[in-house]
C-alpha cells in the first residue's frame, strides 16, 4: 500500500532505495516494479488505509460499550489488554485507533532480506519473524520482507498529501488516517514472494510463499491480518501478504479454529468499516 504512495509521492527517492535493494537481493527491477503497476485486483486493496476524518476523539474507556458491541459485550480477554501499547494484542482497526502518536520504543531491523531496505519491527516480532523466514528457507521457500513500522507522523504526511492533491474524498479512498494502521504497533509485516511477482496482490494466495505463509505463520506466532471473504469483519480486504504478530499461542489459537479465522472473531472485538 504505502510503497505505492511513496513512489508517487518521492519517486526518485523510491528508486534509489530500489536499486539499493536490487543490489543487495540481485532481483530483477521488472520484479520489484511490478507492485506499483497496480492491477485492477491492487485497487481494493488500497482500502487497508482508508481513513475517515477525524471525529473520534473518545478514550477507550468512553468507547468500551461500543467497543465490544459485536461480541455481545464480551470479549475474550479483558477490553483493556486491546488498548495496552505493552500487549501483544494492541489492536488497530477502523473501530479501534491507537493511542495518540504510538510509537513502539523497542523497534529494530529484523536481519531479513527487505524489498526497501528498512522495515523496523518490535524486537520480538523481529525475532519471531527471522526464525520464520529461515524455517520457509528450510522448506525451500524463500520469503522477503516488505514494510514493516510505519509512524503517525508518516501517515500524516501521506494523507495530507493526498488531500492536496486530489481532494480529500479520493484521499480517503487511498491513504490511511493517521493512527488506524495496523503497521503503526510495529507488530505486522508485508511480505514478499521471492521476485515480488505476486507480492501487494491477492495472486499471492496461489504463490508458493503465500501458500507456505498460510499453512505455517501461526508456528511462528503470526495470523494473516486480513484473510479472505472477511472484508466486513476486518474492515479491509483479502491481504494473503499482511501478516501480524499476536504470539505463538494466541495465533496457533487462532489459525485451529479456521486458517481464515480473524482477529476480530476469536477475540470478540468490534470491527469493520469506519463508524
Ligand atoms: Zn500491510
Amino acid at each position: 500500500m504505502s510503497t505505492r504512495k511513496k513512489r508517487k509521492l518521492r519517486p526518485w527517492a523510491m528508486l534509489t532505495l530500489i536499486f539499493g535493494s536490487l543490489s543487495l537481493l540481485g532481483l530483477a527491477i521488472t520484479s520489484l516494479i511490478k507492485p506499483a503497476e497496480a492491477p485492477a485486483s491492487e485497487v481494493p486493496q488500497k482500502t487497508e488505509e482508508e481513513t475517515t476524518e477525524e471525529t473520534d476523539t473518545e478514550t477507550p474507556e468512553e468507547n468500551t460499550d461500543e467497543f465490544l458491541a459485536d461480541s455481545g459485550g464480551e470479549s475474550r480477554e479483558g477490553w483493556e489488554i486491546f488498548s495496552d501499547t505493552g500487549s501483544l494484542l494492541l489492536l488497530a482497526n477502523k473501530k479501534h485507533p491507537l493511542p495518540e502518536g504510538y510509537e513502539p520504543s523497542d523497534l529494530r531491523e529484523p536481519n531479513v532480506p527487505m524489498v526497501y531496505g528498512s522495515a523496523p519491527l518490535r524486537d520480538e516480532a523481529a525475532s519471531a519473524l527471522e526464525e520464520m523466514f529461515a524455517a520457509a528457507a528450510n522448506d525451500g521457500v524463500t520469503l522477503i520482507l516488505g514494510s514493516g513500522y510505519r509512524s503517525q507522523e508518516y501517515q500524516d504526511q501521506l494523507y495530507s498529501g493526498y488531500s492536496a492533491e486530489y481532494g480529500w474524498e479520493v484521499a480517503d479512498t487511498i491513504s490511511s488516517r493517521p493512527g488506524y494502521s495496523d503497521h503503526q504497533t510495529g507488530l505486522a509485516a508485508d511480505i514478499s514472494d521471492h521476485d515480488g511477482a505476486t507480492y501487494l496482490t491477492q495472486d499471492m494466495e496461489y504463490a508458493p510463499e503465500g501458500i507456505w505463509l498460510k499453512d505455517h505463520a501461526h508456528e511462528f506466532g503470526f495470523i494473516m491480518r486480513y484473510p479472505k471473504d472477511k472484508d466486513a469483519v476486518t474492515g479491509y480486504a483479502y491481504e494473503p501478504w499482511h501478516f501480524r504478530y499476536i504470539g505463538r499461542d494466541y495465533a496457533a489459537a487462532v489459525w485451529n479454529v479456521d486458517e481464515f479465522y480473524t482477529f476480530e472473531e476469536y477475540f470478540g472485538v468490534e470491527g469493520g468499516d469506519y463508524n
